[in-house]
């Protein structure tokens, strides 16, 4: 199950209370203390195409798009 899922599937279950209890006490995400899904982007909350390096915690599209802003520079 891919992050945007299950918030989608949280939304959806607020309307239903009962539901929503079921849902946290049999089929809520494991925490991870390692691996892919740990490590989410800041800017977005992505998992994928993650970038860790100098502290970033980015994903590469959220990096492309503010890097000039936060005073990145390409040289070529
Ligand atoms: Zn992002």
């Amino acid at each position: 199950m891919t992050t945007s899922y299950y918030k989608k599937l949280l939304k959806q279950l607020r309307a239903k209370p009962a539901k929503l209890k079921r849902f946290a006490k049999f089929n809520a995400p494991k925490e991870r203390k390692y691996g892919i899904g740990t490590k989410k982007c800041r800017r977005c909350g992505r998992t994928g195409g993650h970038i860790g390096k100098y502290g970033l915690n980015l994903c590469r599209q959220c990096f492309r798009d503010i890097a000039v802003k936060i005073g990145w520079k390409k040289y070529s």
